[in-house]
Formats: C-alpha cells, structure tokens, sequence
C-alpha cells in the first residue's frame, strides 16, 4: 500500500469503494428478488384527530427484511430501488398492497401512501393508480399521496399538473416532511395540498426550542388560512402532544400513539375503537 500512495495511487480507497458496490449489487439482487417475491411487506401508522380521538387515516410505510440482513431501512432500499429503476414496480405493489388491505377498513378510514419523486418521472403516475384503484376496488376518495417538497424543485409545472390530475379524481395530496427540505412557501400558491405535515425534527425540539415553537405556530396559521390539516409527526411524550394540541395541530402521529403496525392490529384497532389519545 506505502508503494501505491507513493505513486499518488489512491488503492486502498479503490478496495474499499469495491468492497462497498459489492454490497450494494448484492443487496440490489436481493431487493430485485424480494420485489419479485412480493415479499416487501406493508405496516401501517395511525393519524388521529384532536377533536374527537379517533384514527382518521393510517400512512403506509415499506419494510423488507431477510433472515441475513434483518430489516433493511426503507430510506436506504427506496433510494436503491430508486437508483436502480425498480421505484416504479415496488411503489405499485405497495399501491396495491394498501389499497387491498384497506378493504377491510371502515370507510371512513383513509390511507396514505408515500411516493417517490421518481414515479412522477415516467409520466405514467395517474394511469397507474386509476388502474390499482379500479382493479383493487379501492374507493380513491380513500386514498391519499404523500409527497416531499424536493419532488416539488425537480420539474415544478410536470409535478404540480400530475398532482392536479390525481386531486381531480378525490385522491388526497400530503406535503411530508415540512420545512426541511428545500421547502419554498410560493408552492402554496400553485397548488392546494390536502394536508401538511409538520417534520419530526421540529417536534422534537419543541420543548427546548423557541425557535421550532414559532415554525410548529407558523405553518398552522398558514395551514388554517388556506384550509389544509396539519399532521405534526414523530410525537413521542406527552409533553409534545400537549404543546401541539395547545399550538392547534389538528393531527397527530407519532410513537406516543402507534409504533407502525401490521395490518391486522390495525383492524384490531379500529374495531375495539380503541381510545388512542386518552384524556
Ligand atoms: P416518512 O414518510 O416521513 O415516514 C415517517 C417515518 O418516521 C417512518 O420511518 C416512521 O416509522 C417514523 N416515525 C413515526 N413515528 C415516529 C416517532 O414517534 N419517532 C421517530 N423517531 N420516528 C417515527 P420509516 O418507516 O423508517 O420510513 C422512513 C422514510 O422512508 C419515510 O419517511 C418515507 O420517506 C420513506 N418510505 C417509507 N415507506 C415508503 C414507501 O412505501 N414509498 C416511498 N416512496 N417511501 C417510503
Ligand atoms: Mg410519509
Ligand atoms: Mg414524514
Ligand atoms: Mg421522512
């Protein structure tokens, strides 16, 4: 090694970024494998209102685990599927998936699913979810999108007209993640999102913070001017829930609630109706 860095040649960095797209093939098989297994599973999180306690929609969230690896974060396996040009087979199945469990749902309980800036690149979104929602049966007033403000930068006009079409069929559209990305408070004006939902980073902050108080203040003031609800997530004390309450948030998810859950604790749940924000 002394020999190559004399040369100026970087080999040591050379084993180390092969070693590393080793493992990033290998999982890329893996996950290629998994999809085509249909062994990406689904849990889902409750949303409850405020108001009245009640579980109003529940977010679908991706998770894969093999016997070798354990569970693999979806952060990491969405970005590979994502780089590896699976986004759109994996984003449909979980679409599907959702959709068919949210069947057996009351219909008053929506979902919501994330997608990635990707599947709003093939221009093909909309037709796609038209399709699962008639093959599944799946009313689309049911359903709702959430989207990161940075699919918003990559092609504004594109974005915003897709998001329209899927609005113009009762399909419910999130903002995820506010105030993180680079969130520009113009997109306001060139579309009305359903809902926004407040990063977990402010509301973990909340109790120390002056600062993130006056943002948590700020986009429910903007959100009740222009009629949308606001989810404040990652809600883990009771603390925070009592700041957010007393702050107007009209929803809350969060581990103080529900830890992501499988699908049938979720039917558990909302038969026995369970209070999940006790007085
Ligand atoms: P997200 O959509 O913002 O989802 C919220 C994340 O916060 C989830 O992480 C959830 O498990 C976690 N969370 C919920 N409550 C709490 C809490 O009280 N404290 C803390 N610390 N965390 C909490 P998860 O499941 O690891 O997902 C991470 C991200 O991966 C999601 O962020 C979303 O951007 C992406 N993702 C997950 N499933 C899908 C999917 O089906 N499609 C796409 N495109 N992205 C997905
Ligand atoms: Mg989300
Ligand atoms: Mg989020
Ligand atoms: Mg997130």
């Amino acid at each position: 090694r002394a020999k190559n860095e004399a040369k100026g040649e970087p080999c040591f960095f050379d084993d180390e970024m092969d070693a590393a797209e080793r493992d990033r093939r290998t999982l890329e098989r893996d996950m290629r494998t998994a999809i085509e297994e249909g062994r990406i599973d689904i849990a889902y999180q409750p949303i409850v209102c405020v108001a009245t306690g009640e579980i109003t929609s529940v977010e679908a969230l991706a998770r894969w685990s093999e016997p070798d690896r354990g569970a693999i974060p979806p952060d990491i396996f969405i970005a590979l599927a994502e780089d590896c040009g699976l986004i759109d087979e994996l984003g449909e199945q979980i679409l599907r998936r959702a959709c068919i469990d949210g069947l057996a749902w009351p219909e008053k309980l929506k979902v919501a699913v994330n997608l990635s800036p990707r599947q709003f690149y093939s221009g093909m979104l909309t037709d796609t979810v038209l399709r699962v929602v008639e093959e599944t049966g799946f009313p689309a007033h049911r359903l709702q999108f959430e989207i990161t403000e940075n699919l918003v930068i990559q092609n504004a006009a594109e974005a915003f007209s897709q998001l329209e079409e899927l609005k113009s069929h009762a399909i419910g559209i999130s903002i995820d993640d506010f105030g993180i990305g680079y969130s520009s408070l113009s997109y306001f004006q060139s579309f009305s999102f359903n809902k926004v939902k407040i990063d977990k980073s402010f509301v973990s902050e909340l109790d120390h913070s002056k600062a993130a108080k006056a943002i948590v203040q700020a986009v429910v003031g903007l959100a009740t001017q222009l009629s949308m609800s606001v989810v404040a997530e990652g809600v883990e004390t009771p603390l925070q829930r009592q700041m957010l309450e007393d702050l107007g948030c009209s929803h809350l998810q969060g581990y103080l609630i529900s830890r992501p859950v499988s699908a049938s604790a979720i039917s558990a749940m909302v038969i026995s109706e369970a209070a999940l924000l006790p007085a």
